[in-house]
């Protein structure tokens, strides 16, 4: 039930998204975003997981891949360092800037789409979701300090491993026999929570 509506909630900004490209009021979503950002101060990545137009335009390339048993490239480590996250959030922001103070139209959101679907029909998602996604790094930031979370309750948990396999942003890590889910690396996707046997996973303070 919670996956149905969280896909229905997907779909729905997805739409809106397109609406407002079309328009030409794509503006209107960089408000949702700056709102979002403020409120992931308290419930952490949720825009990620629920409202982002590019998450959800990767479910189906990701299940597309996953029934055809389509292999994705390894990361390249060297995109896997701080400074390529660095360099895409100030590229953002440089396009961003000029794009107000010109008052030219660049298409900076339609482009990310675009971007990130391409990059997950050849690698998986966690390239874009962790190392690339300006507006993930942006939240990555207030949601360090969010009450509201994805956690692992450590005494339910039998340590299968399901969640980590599933976790789209390689935001679970394991120490021993011990699961557990970095905060701003998170998106709020509760794939792990759906894949987890034994409902070890929930979304609270
Ligand atoms: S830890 Fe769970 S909710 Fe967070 S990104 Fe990974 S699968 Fe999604
Ligand atoms: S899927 Fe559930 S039981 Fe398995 S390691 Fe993750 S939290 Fe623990």
């Amino acid at each position: 039930m919670k996956k149905v509506v969280q896909r229905s909630i997907q779909i729905l900004f997805l739409a809106l998204f397109v609406v407002l490209a079309v328009v030409g009021k794509i503006q209107i979503w960089m408000g949702i975003f700056v709102l979002s950002a403020l409120a992931s101060l308290v419930f952490s990545r949720f825009y990620c997981g629920w409202l982002c137009p590019i998450n959800t335009v990767l479910k189906p390339v990701t299940w597309a891949k996953n029934t055809l048993h389509i292999k994705s490239f390894k990361v390249p480590n060297s995109l896997k360092k701080p400074w390529v996250r660095v360099f895409m959030l100030l590229l953002f922001l440089g396009v961003l800037g000029f794009t107000i103070k010109t008052g030219k139209k660049l298409p900076v959101l339609p482009i990310s789409v675009a971007l990130g679907f391409t990059l997950t029909l050849f690698f998986p998602e966690e390239l874009w979701h962790r190392y690339l996604c300006p507006y993930g790094t942006i939240l990555s930031l207030p949601s360090r300090k969010a009450a509201f979370r994805m956690k692992i309750d450590q005494s339910t948990c039998i340590s299968c491993g399901k969640c980590m396999k599933v976790c789209p942003s390689v935001a679970i890590t394991k120490e021993g026999k011990k699961y557990t889910i970095t905060k701003n690396d998170c998106l709020v996707c509760r794939s792990c929570a759906e894949a987890c046997p034994v409902d070890a996973i929930t979304y609270h303070k």
